[in-house]
């Protein structure tokens, strides 16, 4: 029996309505969002401006040579599945010129606020796949069907939402979800406060079964051959996180984009609720040069 999982999940099932399906949407973050050329996105832009490279249709014009043109913040970025929720219930847009601001700055926050619900439903699913969570599986699914409601709103209700109750109610719910598994993995002698920042450290071959990396720095930090049963991975970066051969496939909390921003290759174990990054050569990935930030959670 998995000391985490619960047996027989159908992993797709639960994850399908977080993926993102980019052809359904018309690029919305590449002209909502901000982004900056040192973070590797093409240039440095506003929001609310299309991407120099976006067609009229407002897809990639250059989407096949992302990775050749190291383009890792365009390979990396993951929205959740709000692009396709919003595109669906927002205007068909093909001259962002002549949009107003006030209406660029509404969809802008509203796409904001929708990817940070669809995001919070992403862990609020795997919480409710957690054995050891059994006991606050009410909780759970209240602020699941609270997310599923907020995800129906017109992007107009969106911009107005009151997004920081809500993940506030995630967040403290998910620290006690963290509190059922951490005992299971972790004695409390071994448990050390969270140290913010590990950006660069060698961690190889290290016992970190049950460690509590939520919201730490683990960028370019040296994971390789260490294990990472239970670790939780809570709105850690992990840009250029060295996970060559890392077998991840019971790391907790961590999400499409933390691992398409890190490094991979074949030997690399993810866990069942994500995807090996679409970029992926022979298995291998891993961005030259550091991605947009997620958003901290
Ligand atoms: S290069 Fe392509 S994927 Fe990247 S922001 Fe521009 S349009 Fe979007
Ligand atoms: S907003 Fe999401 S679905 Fe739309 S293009 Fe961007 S990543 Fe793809």
């Amino acid at each position: 029996m998995d000391l985490l999982f619960y047996d027989g999940i159908d992993w797709e099932r639960e994850f399908a309505p977080f993926r993102t399906h980019c052809e359904e949407c018309r690029g919305l973050c590449c002209t909502l969002l901000y982004f900056a050329k040192c973070e590797g996105f093409p240039a440095d832009k506003s929001s609310g401006v299309p991407c120099h490279h976006q067609k009229p249709d407002g897809r990639c014009g250059i989407f096949q040579e992302l990775a050749s043109r190291r383009l890792y913040g365009c390979l990396a970025y993951d929205c959740f599945g709000a692009g396709q929720r919003l595109a669906a219930r927002t205007e068909v847009i093909t001259n962002w010129e002549a949009v107003p601001q006030p209406r660029r700055e509404l969809l802008f926050r509203a796409f904001l606020d929708l990817a940070q619900i669809c995001q919070s439903q992403w862990y609020l699913t795997l919480a409710s796949l957690l054995r050891p969570a059994r006991g606050l599986l009410p909780q759970i699914n209240a602020l699941r069907e609270r997310g599923q409601k907020a995800e129906t709103l017109s992007a107009e209700e969106l911009a107005c939402f009151d997004i920081i109750p809500y993940r506030k109610d995630v967040s403290h719910l998910l620290g006690q979800v963290w509190e059922q598994v951490e005992p299971l993995l972790c004695k409390p002698a071994r448990r050390q406060p969270i140290l913010k920042s590990y950006a660069g450290k060698k961690m190889r071959g290290k016992d970190l079964a049950g460690k509590n990396f939520s919201t730490a720095d683990l960028s370019r930090a040296d994971l390789r051959g260490a294990n990472l049963y239970g670790a939780n991975f809570l709105g850690a970066d992990l840009r250029e996180t060295d996970l060559r051969g890392v077998d991840l496939s019971h790391g907790l909390f961590l999400t499409q984009f933390q691992v398409n921003s890190a490094l991979g290759d074949a030997d690399t174990k993810l866990p069942p609720y994500l995807l090996r990054p679409p970029f992926a050569s022979a298995g291998a990935w891993g961005p030259p040069f550091p991605v947009k930030k997620q958003p901290r959670f």
